[in-house]
C-alpha cells in the first residue's frame, strides 16, 4: 500500500518553487501503487494531479484533492534489428538522464531534447520539441492506465495525435489516462537534425565528419544554460507561451509595420511567428511585477523569485496576452497547464 501523506507541501516539486499544499500526496513507484492510488482518489472523489517533474505546471493556490508522483522506474530494450532498436522507459525516468544513457549507449535520436527537464511520461503530453525534434519523431508507442477502469491500455503514434506542444492528453483524452511507459525508436547509425538555425549558427565552425550526436547534445547544452535560467536558481516553468500560428494575410501586414518579426513558414496558410518576439518588443522583457518578473535574456520565461502562488504568475501572464493581443491582434496560449 503506497504511504498517503495529508497536507504535503509542494514546493519542491513544482520548478516554479511555488509554495502551496496538497490535500494529500501519495508517490507510486509501480503499476500495483498506481492502480491502488487512482482507487483511493475515486473512493474518496478526489480530484487528481498526476505529477512528474512538476516543470509544467502552474500551482496557482492549494490543490484540494490527490497528488500522484509518478516514480516508476527502468529500461528494457525490447527489440532491435539492424537498423534500429526499440527502448522502453518507465514515466518516472527523468528525460535529461534518458538521453544521457542513450548518448553513452550509441541509440540515437534524442540529442537535440537535451536538457528538458521533466520526465519520461510527461513528455508526450506535450510532445515535447527543441531545436528542430519533437518527441513524435522518435516514439513508438505508450501504455497508459485509464483511469476510471484502472485497466491498462496502449496507444500507437497516430492515437496520440500529435501537434506542436499538444497531443490528444491535452485535448479530448485529458485526465482520463496516466502514462506508464513510452517506447522509443532510435537509430543505430546517426541521423543529425541540424536545421535549427542557432544550432547551425553554433557548428558552423566545425562543419565537417567530426560532428556526433554527443557534439550536438554538448552544444545544445551550452546554448540552453547561456539562454535559459536554471529553475534551481530562478524559479521558472521554461517557455510560458507556445509560439502563435496566424493565418500568412495577418503577417503580411504585420511584417509591413515590424519588419523585424521573427517568423516561421508552417505551410501556404500558415506563419508561426517568435512569442518571444512579440513579448519583447511590447516592452514586457525583464520587467518585475512585484514577486515575479520576465526573464531579463529571454522575454518567453516568467520567473518568481519571490516563490509566490501561482495566481501572482497568471496574473502577469494575463497583462501580456493583454498587451500582445492590443499590440499585434494576436492571441497567446499558455504553455503550462494551471492548477487547480
Ligand atoms: C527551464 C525549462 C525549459 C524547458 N524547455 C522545454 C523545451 O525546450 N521543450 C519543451 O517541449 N518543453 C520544455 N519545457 C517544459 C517541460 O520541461 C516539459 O513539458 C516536460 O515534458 C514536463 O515534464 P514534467 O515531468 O515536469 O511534467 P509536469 O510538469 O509534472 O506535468 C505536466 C503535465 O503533464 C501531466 N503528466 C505528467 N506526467 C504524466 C503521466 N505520467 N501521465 C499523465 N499525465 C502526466 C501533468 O498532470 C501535467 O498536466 C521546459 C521547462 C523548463 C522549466
Amino acid at each position: 500500500m503506497p504511504l498517503f501523506l495529508p497536507n504535503f507541501d509542494l514546493q519542491h516539486y513544482n520548478t516554479l518553487g511555488v509554495p502551496v499544499k496538497a490535500q494529500v500526496y501519495v508517490s507510486v513507484a509501480d503499476e500495483t501503487e498506481l492502480v491502488e492510488a487512482l482507487r483511493y482518489a475515486g473512493h474518496e472523489k478526489l480530484p487528481l494531479l498526476i505529477l512528474g517533474g512538476g516543470s509544467n505546471i502552474v500551482l496557482c493556490d492549494d490543490f484540494s484533492g490527490l497528488v500522484i508522483h509518478i516514480r516508476l522506474h527502468g529500461k528494457t530494450l525490447i527489440a532491435e534489428n539492424n537498423e534500429f532498436i526499440w527502448l522502453r522507459v518507465a514515466a518516472g525516468e527523468n528525460w535529461h538522464e534518458l538521453v544521457e544513457y542513450c548518448l553513452d549507449f550509441h541509440y540515437w535520436g534524442l540529442e537535440n531534447l537535451s536538457l528538458i527537464p521533466g520526465s519520461v511520461g510527461a513528455a508526450p503530453i506535450q510532445n515535447i520539441g527543441a531545436y528542430g525534434v519533437e518527441l513524435k519523431d522518435v516514439f513508438e508507442e505508450l501504455t497508459a492506465i485509464d483511469i476510471r477502469s484502472g485497466l491498462p491500455v496502449t496507444f500507437t503514434k497516430e492515437a496520440c495525435e500529435f501537434g506542436y506542444r499538444d497531443s490528444i492528453f491535452k485535448g479530448r483524452l485529458r485526465d482520463q489516462y496516466v502514462i506508464t511507459a513510452v517506447t522509443f525508436k532510435l537509430r543505430k547509425q546517426a541521423h543529425l537534425v541540424l536545421s535549427y538555425p542557432a544550432l547551425r549558427d553554433a557548428l558552423t565552425p566545425q562543419l565537417s565528419d567530426s560532428v556526433t550526436p554527443k557534439t550536438v547534445s554538448d552544444i545544445i547544452c551550452a546554448i540552453r544554460r547561456s539562454k535559459l535560467p536554471d529553475p534551481a536558481q530562478v524559479p521558472n516553468a521554461g517557455s510560458f507561451f507556445k509560439n502563435p500560428v496566424i493565418p500568412v494575410a495577418h503577417y503580411e501586414s504585420l511584417r509591413l509595420q515590424y519588419p523585424q518579426l521573427v517568423a516561421y513558414p508552417v505551410d501556404e496558410q500558415q506563419v508561426k511567428l517568435a512569442a518571444a518576439w512579440l513579448i519583447d518588443h511590447a516592452g514586457w522583457r525583464g520587467q518585475v511585477c512585484g514577486p515575479v518578473a520576465v526573464h531579463g535574456q529571454q522575454a518567453l520565461v516568467l520567473t518568481n523569485p519571490g516563490r509566490a502562488k501561482g495566481s501572482a504568475v497568471v496574473a502577469l501572464a494575463e497583462k501580456i496576452q493583454q498587451s500582445v493581443w492590443e499590440k499585434y491582434g494576436v492571441a497567446l496560449e499558455p504553455e503550462p497547464r494551471f492548477y487547480p
